[in-house]
């Protein structure tokens, strides 16, 4: 059993309209130990054509927060993350992000939320680019974020585009992105970062928890072991979204713990 979640957003992040404490009760209800909040932070996010802004009130965050811990931290632990969108030319103004408050937060999740300024989320993206180019270029932009931002602990979502392929999806093979793939992995490992599992992607109907089977299995085999787990959920209804699947998939990958990270250090959770 799975009794914690890493990967979570409420009303601060501006694609949810859920009140904290409605998590953290939903949460207390479905027994969960350890829940972490993830508000996205995504600066420089373009206007068009999502109408959202994806900045974050860091202050009234954090405050709720306190007040959150304060009524429920004897039933539940609670943690406080942050979901950094990452863009290559973002590099100094993160930098400078982390140095100011980076050290408040238990846990960075850094994700790629855009490519060449645009959410693979909307149709246009793999619409002019094709499945396999899109994906592609999707790893080749979340290598570049990599290099250009050290301060997190995870990498979320490492296949997120593959959510929005259209359908029927073709069949995954790690080796058609082998170098690219093996690069992120490598860059991942050597840096003693986690490998999110995300099973969000689940809800739109695609066929694996995010990352592809191929992908965890690879990171195992080039010596990766450190992953965290999330689902994503932006409503109380989708904490913990199919976590029951998740040791025996894990397992097949090789792994048989995950971490949570409480001021940015890992602790290991066996299951
Ligand atoms: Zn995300
Ligand atoms: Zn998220």
């Amino acid at each position: 059993m799975i009794l914690t979640d890493t990967h979570l957003h409420t009303s601060f992040s501006s694609d949810s309209r859920t009140p904290m404490e409605s998590m953290v009760r939903e949460g207390i209800r479905r027994g969960l130990k350890t829940i972490c909040f993830t508000e996205h932070y995504d600066p420089d996010f373009p206007e068009i054509p999502a109408g959202l802004d994806f900045s974050l009130d860091f202050d009234s965050y954090y405050d709720e927060y306190l007040r959150m811990k304060t009524l429920y931290g004897d039933r539940i632990e609670i943690l406080h993350g942050i979901e950094l969108g990452i863009q290559p030319h973002l590099s100094d103004f993160l930098n400078d992000f982390y140095e100011s408050q980076g050290g408040r937060y238990d846990f960075i999740i850094s994700s790629c939320h855009l490519v060449d300024r645009l959410d693979p989320y909307y149709p246009e993206y793999f619409d002019s680019l094709g499945p396999e180019k899109g994906l592609f270029h999707y790893f080749e932009t979340l290598y570049e974020n990599l290099l250009a931002f050290d301060h997190y602990q995870t990498a979320g979502h490492l296949d997120y585009a593959a959510r929005y392929i259209k359908k029927p999806v073709p069949e995954f093979h790690y080796e058609d992105y082998g170098d690219i793939l093996d690069a992120i992995l490598l860059h991942l490992i050597k840096k003693d970062k986690a490998l999110e599992v995300n099973t969000s992607g689940l809800k739109a109907g695609l066929a694996w928890p995010n990352p592809h089977m191929e992908i965890l299995k690879r990171y195992h085999d080039l010596g990766g072991r450190r992953l965290t787990i999330g689902s994503d959920a932006h409503q109380p209804e989708h904490m913990a979204y199919d976590f029951h699947i998740l040791p025996d998939y894990l397992r097949q990958a090789g792994f048989d713990r995950y971490e949570i990270y409480r001021k940015q250090q890992p602790f290991e959770i066996l299951f």
